[in-house]
């Protein structure tokens, strides 16, 4: 679901809004003019943030034993899966169920972006909700218990020039006769240290995820393309006051997007305005901003922050052997294909579309079976049915 680049798995509170209150005295004042000091009720209670899931570990690579019971090379596999998030795991379990044995290289940050989102409501199953990084850890518990072989490393570079492919991470080559990419795409962030800090604690950059948590809340998005203005319309759902904040003044969003945002009667369209700091110690409890054309600077009082200034697919490391398109993302053929037989595509690094958890879940099934099917074409695993899924 949400996002990043820098991404950390840090605790996340189970809704990050709990017990604040704060007092805005009429304040509305995000178009830079004077709003008077900034007033916040006291007191401010914060539900203590839920202890860091662990995720299981797995065998770490290269440690020395060249087999694991029997004669198989640590290194070597049908398949190999790069990314583990939904579409990666999800692609390891029907992978593994198959006795393909995958391997997964799972990123030094494991779990994509659901690791730091907080709640998820809206993964089937999971009627009272889940966090994010728990879920992960349910993926992945999953993926093993069949037999997954999952490694915490980053992929450095890939040759898929022949088979078996190779993929080189932390200085080690594993070889694979398929190969399923499901690196995902992180979400761009401004970079400020308080953005950073209170990501998960009011500031956010995924609406579909977080919305539900800034009921009757006042909040801002940051943006001027469509990923804003459609997030800005979505948290009128929720939020009491929805603040868009653009950078400059005129949208790269389509006219149809921003003029539906300034006929919305609970959105505030601002130019020219800049995040320049999210305030707040535990949760988000204002912006200071700055107006691009003066310089000046205004603090108004917020209760949440959705950063919607793009998304940058993790495709960085494919450019030279797969195909992407004019923003980067992969380009897939028929489903999961990619122009390398036998390299199946799965999840956000090709979908900037939906870039919902069900969805790269979805993806990661239909690669692992594309997988399988070619891998039995090929004459490298045996036939399964239907049902063997
Ligand atoms: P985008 O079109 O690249 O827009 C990013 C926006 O964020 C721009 O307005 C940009 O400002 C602003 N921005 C970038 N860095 C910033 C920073 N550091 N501080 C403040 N503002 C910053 O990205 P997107 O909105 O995610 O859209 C990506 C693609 O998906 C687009 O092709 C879009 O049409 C498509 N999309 C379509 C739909 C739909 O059709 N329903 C929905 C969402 C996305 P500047 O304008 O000043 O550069």
């Amino acid at each position: 679901m949400t996002q990043r680049d820098d991404d950390k798995n840090e605790p996340k509170p189970a809704d990050p809004f709990a017990g604040l209150t704060i007092d805005f005295g009429g304040t509305d004042t995000a178009n830079g003019s004077s709003g008077g000091p900034v007033s916040f009720g006291a007191p401010i209670a914060f539900d203590a943030p839920p202890a860091a899931v662990e995720l299981p570990r797995s065998r770490r690579p290269g440690a020395g034993g060249p087999n694991d019971g029997g004669d198989r090379d640590e290194n070597r596999t049908k398949l190999l899966i790069i990314g583990s998030g939904p579409a990666g795991l999800t692609a390891a379990i029907y992978a593994s169920r198959a006795n393909l044995e995958p391997i997964v290289l799972a990123g030094v940050v494991p779990g994509g972006q659901l690791m730091i989102t907080s709640d998820v409501e809206n993964y089937p199953g999971f009627p009272e909700g889940i966090l994010g990084p728990e879920l992960m850890a349910k993926f992945r518990e999953q993926a093993e218990r069949f037999g997954s072989r999952i490694y915490d490393v980053d992929v450095e570079r890939v040759d898929f020039s022949e088979r078996p492919f190779r993929v080189w991470a932390r200085g080690i080559e594993y070889r694979a006769d398929s190969v399923v990419v499901a690196t995902g795409a992180s979400a761009l962030w401004l970079g400020l240290e308080s953005e950073t800090r209170l990501r998960g604690r009011g500031v956010s950059s995924c609406a579909t995820c977080d919305g539900f948590f800034f009921r009757d809340k006042e909040i801002a998005v940051v943006g001027g393309g469509d990923t804003a203005l459609e997030e800005a319309t979505y948290l009128t759902r929720f939020a009491s006051k929805v603040h868009l904040l653009h950078r400059r003044d005129s949208f790269r969003a389509s006219k149809i997007m921003v003029d539906r945002a300034y006929d919305n009667p609970k959105i505030a369209v601002h130019t020219n305005i800049a995040v320049e700091e999210v305030l707040g110690g535990a949760k988000v409890e204002g912006l200071r901003l700055r107006n691009t054309a003066t310089n000046d600077l205004t603090e108004v009082p917020m209760e949440g922050l959705f950063i919607a200034i793009g998304y940058r697919p993790n495709t960085e490391v494919f450019r030279d052997w797969l195909e992407l398109d004019e923003k980067g993302y992969l380009v897939v053929n028929d489903e999961t294909g990619s122009k390398v037989d036998g390299v199946f595509i799965a999840g956000d690094v090709h979908d900037h579309r939906y870039r919902q958890a069900v969805t790269a879940a979805g993806d990661g099934c239909k690669a692992a079976i594309d997988a399988e099917r070619w891998l039995e074409a090929q004459g490298i695993s045996e036939a399964t049915t239907a049902t063997a899924w």
